[in-house]
């Protein structure tokens, strides 16, 4: 029988990472008289969102940071919405400004993130900070990125000279994921619907992480034994039963049976996302404060 992977607990490294700002922020107030604050804009009913942006405020306070939730109506204008972005960008209290995505379509989103201050900006999304990534200099950097690259180095150590293969090329994951793992001296190919040979292309990683939004698609015999494989896919089936569940972008029951280490969905990259968000809050507080950041 093939070795199993080890499984690579996302849930375990998000809480100790919750851990490490929850102490960092104490530090913070004690010795700077600093509270890190995140600013949350919701706009409309949208479900999923809606539990979202209830973790978030959640996990935050836990932290002992300050939240404030900005709830708008669907049919709020986006000039309305903007004039929020700017009230928020001014506000000393308020030190990462999220805006919920999906936004109503009579709103420009693009617009709205590139309002938001960048220094502020703890999603990552504004250009500026994508720029910045891009060219090495110190950047925000979208949250579930950084959980893949947390989780990959703290499962192989040094990724320098790997090669990475990222399936997936949008900016909010397969682009910045590159970015990172570029940072990290992976030798990294970006995949997406056009590349040819998908199968063989990600049998050639040492580092395969998949973004692509297709329940199971990467199957084992994709995977190079031994590799580390990061699914960053949250994706919901019908079950047996008629009951849904969550699957990943990877077909973890062959991939596990190749793979060195790999991350499940749910449990792997999913619970890193607002760990990694109230680090960026309080890395951007340190910045904004002019204050060295603790090593998180
Ligand atoms: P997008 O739909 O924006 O991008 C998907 C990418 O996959 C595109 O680059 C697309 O290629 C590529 N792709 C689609 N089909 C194929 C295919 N058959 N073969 C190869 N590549 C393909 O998705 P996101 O990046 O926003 O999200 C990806 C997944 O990650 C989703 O399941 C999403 O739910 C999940 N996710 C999880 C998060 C979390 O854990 N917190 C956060 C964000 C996302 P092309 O560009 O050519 O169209």
């Amino acid at each position: 029988m093939s070795a199993q992977a080890k499984i690579i607990d996302g849930k375990a490294y998000a809480a100790g990472l919750r851990e490490r700002v929850e102490t960092a922020v104490a530090k913070l107030k004690a010795d700077h008289g600093l509270q890190p604050g995140l600013a949350v804009v919701l706009v409309g009913e949208d479900p999923a969102s809606q539990v979202y942006v209830r973790n978030k405020h959640k996990q935050t306070l836990e932290a002992g940071m300050n939240s404030y939730e900005h709830r708008l109506d669907t049919s709020v204008s986006e000039g309305d919405l903007l004039a929020l972005v700017e009230q928020l960008n001014t506000d000393p209290n308020v030190h990462g400004i999220l805006v919920q995505l999906p936004l109503p379509d009579h709103i420009d989103t693009e617009k709205v993130i590139n309002a938001i201050n960048p220094d502020k900006d703890v999603d990552g999304f504004h250009v500026i900070n994508a720029g910045r990534l891009a060219t090495g200099q110190d950047a925000l950097v979208a949250c579930t990125p950084v959980g893949c690259v947390l989780l990959a180095k703290d499962a192989l150590g040094s990724l320098s000279g790997l090669d990475a293969v990222i399936v997936g090329r949008s900016n909010i994951v397969g682009k910045p994921v590159a970015q990172l793992l570029l940072q990290e001296s992976c030798t990294v190919t970006i995949a997406h619907s056009r590349t040819k040979d998908l199968p063989q292309v990600c049998r050639r990683a040492d580092l395969l992480v998949a973004a692509v939004g297709r329940p199971e698609m990467i199957k084992g015999d994709w995977v190079k034994p031994g590799a580390c494989v990061i699914d960053v896919g949250i994706n919901r089936i019908e079950g047996e039963n008629g009951k849904t569940r969550l699957v990943g972008d990877v077909d973890f029951a062959s991939a596990s049976e190749v793979a060195g280490s790999i991350t499940p969905v749910p449990g792997g990259v999913g619970p890193m996302t607002i760990a990694c968000l109230l680090r960026s809050t309080v890395l951007a507080a340190c910045a904004q404060a002019g204050i060295t950041a603790p090593e998180i």
